[in-house]
């Protein structure tokens, strides 16, 4: 357990945009600029080193960078020109999961600002359809801005209610993966963690309510009629807002399953459901964070080939 890694001592992670870079290229263009390079992290304690300009690439996602806690890149030339996103390790774990291939449509159900969806942008490298959807006109807004400065092209957005998108609408009829990242709680944000947040987010009255959304989103994506893949994710510590709610979808959805991910991944979903993963400052120097992937079953005659 890394215990002294709280709050904001967790590494700086840099995601290298490959719609417009490569990891080498940005590799060598900071080792010009002074910083040093020092290969491929073999384990989380690798990470949990870093200090002044040395960095490292990720033991698990090969786009990933982590520095020191102090480095901010906010204004650097290569966060500027949308070649790095300032993104979280736990939270570019779900689109690299859902991992849809090139060419194929993709719902990002509650989208704002944006990471996310460049994400699968990138990992579709630009091609196929990834429709986005966010309630808040002002994210969404936003949203453009940071997908045009990542070189994003192959996005649909709409200001619209995700709950009231009609899954047998004919322009969703090749959806085949969906993200899904619903408003929580944010109980993992190690700043809201430390902050006077903590007592009334525990309050049982919202839970309930952000759990019972969640189940509704969930439900929902897998109305999609040719939908093989939902990703589904959360920043909160919760398990009213993780396990619970993906094991009462399963057991209202029986034609889908949950994917076993990253077996090497040191934190696993809680009771009954160690298929998920888990992340924490503590264990994976991370933000908190929750993944849970599930897939349609093969139908019989499918099983049988
Ligand atoms: N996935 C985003 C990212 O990585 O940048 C973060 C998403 S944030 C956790 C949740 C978002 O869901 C908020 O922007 C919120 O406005 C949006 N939202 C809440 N209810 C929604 C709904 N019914 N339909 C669509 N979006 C919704």
């Amino acid at each position: 357990r890394f215990q002294q890694a709280e709050g904001n001592r967790l590494p700086r992670y840099v995601r290298v945009n490959t719609l417009k870079t490569t990891v080498e290229d940005v590799i060598d263009y900071l080792k010009r600029e002074g910083f040093s390079y020092q290969g491929t992290a073999r384990s989380l304690q690798d990470l949990s080193h870093l200090s002044g300009k040395a960095f490292v690439s990720d033991l698990h996602l090969q786009e990933l960078l982590a520095f020191s806690t102090r480095m901010d890149f906010h204004d650097h030339f290569l966060y500027k020109a949308g070649h790095i996103i300032l993104q979280d390790k736990a939270s570019c774990l779900p689109a690299y999961l859902l991992n849809p291939p090139a060419g194929s449509h993709v719902i990002d159900a509650c989208a704002a600002p944006g990471n996310k969806t460049s994400h699968l942008a990138a990992i579709m490298k630009n091609k196929g359809k990834l429709f986005a959807f966010d309630l808040d006109a002002k994210r969404l807004s936003t949203m453009s801005t940071l997908l045009l400065r990542a070189g994003v092209t192959c996005q649909q957005l709409a200001n619209e209610d995700f709950l009231k998108v009609d899954p047998l609408g004919p322009e969703y009829k090749d959806v085949g993966h969906i993200l899904l990242d619903p408003s929580c709680s944010g109980s993992g944000m190690v700043c809201l963690r430390n902050s006077s947040a903590e007592p009334q987010e525990r309050d049982a009255g919202r839970l309930e309510a952000l759990a019972s959304f969640q189940l509704r989103c969930l439900n929902h994506a897998l109305q999609f009629p040719s939908v093989q893949r939902v990703v589904y994710s959360t920043c909160s510590i919760h398990t009213e807002e993780n396990e619970d709610v993906v094991s009462a979808c399963l057991q209202q959805n029986p034609g889908f399953r949950l994917v076993n991910l990253l077996p090497e991944w040191p934190e696993r979903g809680h009771a009954p459901l160690p298929q998920c993963l888990r992340a924490s400052t503590a264990e994976t120097l991370t933000h908190g964070f929750f993944v849970a992937l599930l897939e349609r079953r093969p139908s019989e005659n499918e099983e049988e080939n």
